[in-house]
């Protein structure tokens, strides 16, 4: 056997796919607004967001219980709430993986949304999540979720157990692409153009 992968048990686990909850979850991981300081372009309306509804939660992960391991297959819930913070709809913090050469498959269960992807190199694309559309995020990608609907987006991502998650990079630079909803209509901007969706 390969030291780097541990020998485990096969086993099966119950998801509500309603609600989108993973039963017994290894972790289970709330992002709260005030953890989104320095992400969104409005800070003064996530500050007035944090003080009048109570800090809330922003998105929740649930993890499985494998070992981050090379050849393991990791995956996850992820329910990101709906809303905006000023014109910016609610989003994930993103990330590229800290193993960039590893892909990963988003499979949207609820909701609607957007995957914001770029590259290194400033190239950036985005694809749309609807229920039972999947979205496969080849490698070298890094990636974040957006809310553009009024429920909870939900997704099952699945991705190679070495993969990791770098979040530096994006907390630094951020992404090209920002989602806004103005007068009802989804707007992509990217670096001042816009197009609506
Ligand atoms: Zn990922």
């Amino acid at each position: 056997m390969n030291p780097k992968t541990s020998l485990i048990r096969p086993f099966g686990l119950q998801f509500d796919l309603a609600e989108g909850v993973m039963h017994d979850p290894a972790d289970h991981v709330v992002r709260k607004a005030s953890d989104m300081r320095g992400y969104y372009a409005d800070e003064a309306a996530l500050e007035q967001l944090i003080s009048s509804a109570n800090d809330p939660v922003h998105y929740e992960t649930f993890d499985s219980p494998v070992p981050e391991e090379y050849g393991q297959v990791k995956f996850c819930i992820s329910k990101l709430y709906p809303g905006v913070v000023g014109e910016e709809c609610f989003m994930t913090k993103g990330h590229y993986h800290a193993v960039l050469e590893t892909g990963e498959l988003y499979l949207c269960l609820k909701g609607q949304g957007l995957l914001l992807l770029k590259l290194s190199d400033g190239t950036s694309t985005w694809e749309q999540f609807v229920p039972g559309r999947m979205v496969y995020v080849p490698p070298y990608w890094a990636h974040r979720s957006v809310n553009v609907g009024d429920e909870p987006l939900i997704s099952l991502c699945i991705y190679p157990g070495d993969a990791g998650h770098n979040y530096r990079d994006i907390k630094s630079n951020g992404f090209p692409n920002r989602v806004f909803r103005r007068n009802g209509l989804i707007v992509v901007e990217k670096s001042g153009k816009r197009n609506a969706l």
